[in-house]
């Protein structure tokens, strides 16, 4: 039974980026595999939102900066840009990382949040990358502005850097009250 999206429903789109698939500067093992499920979704949500990690040089989540990442996702670069096959039209885009002090995991502020309330969203639905790092924080902060979240586990990946991180962020995020469900 594939997932049914609710007229209130919003879909969020985290980060499916060519830094984050295979070849990327931190690409997610089979991260481009999540492309396919997301364009089959999107279309039956009323409300889809596009995250994209937008960093300027000297991030501080970069190695050289004494962060954990290497450099990745320079707003406007190749890598920055959505997977090429992505084909997703958005209602409401999030550019997150700007500020070089934060690490820019989440997808969630508050213009997102007024967005979704002018829209009558009460359910958000999070995609995406990597699940372990911005899925995670998304749909927690989601989930903590009082949203009924959902996490749909085929369409997303972990970057697992420790092995078992994804499996410890769905446990995370069960505990928080975010539901896991299956886009097919
Ligand atoms: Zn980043």
């Amino acid at each position: 039974m594939a997932f049914q999206p609710q007229p209130d429903d919003a879909l969020v789109v985290v980060d499916v980026q060519n830094d984050f698939c295979p070849g990327g500067a931190l690409g997610v093992p089979d991260g481009d595999q999540v492309v396919p499920v997301i364009n089959q979704l999107a279309p039956r949500f009323a409300t889809v939102v596009v995250t994209q990690d937008s960093h300027p040089a000297g991030h501080s989540s970069f190695v050289e900066q004494g962060g954990p990442w290497p450099v990745h996702c320079l707003e406007g670069a190749h890598g920055w840009e959505l997977h090429p096959e992505l084909d997703v039209q958005a209602d409401f885009n999030v550019y997150k990382g700007r500020d070089r002090e934060l690490d820019g995991y989440t997808g969630w502020n508050a213009e997102l949040a007024e967005f979704l309330r002018k829209r009558g969203v009460h359910r958000v639905v999070v995609t995406g990358l990597a699940l372990d790092y911005c899925v995670k924080a998304t749909a927690l902060d989601a989930r903590a502005a009082g949203h009924e979240t959902v996490v749909l586990t085929d369409a997303t990946r972990p970057v697992d850097v420790q092995p078992g991180d994804g499996k410890r962020a769905l446990d995370e995020l069960r505990q928080a009250g975010v539901r896991e469900d299956t886009a097919a």
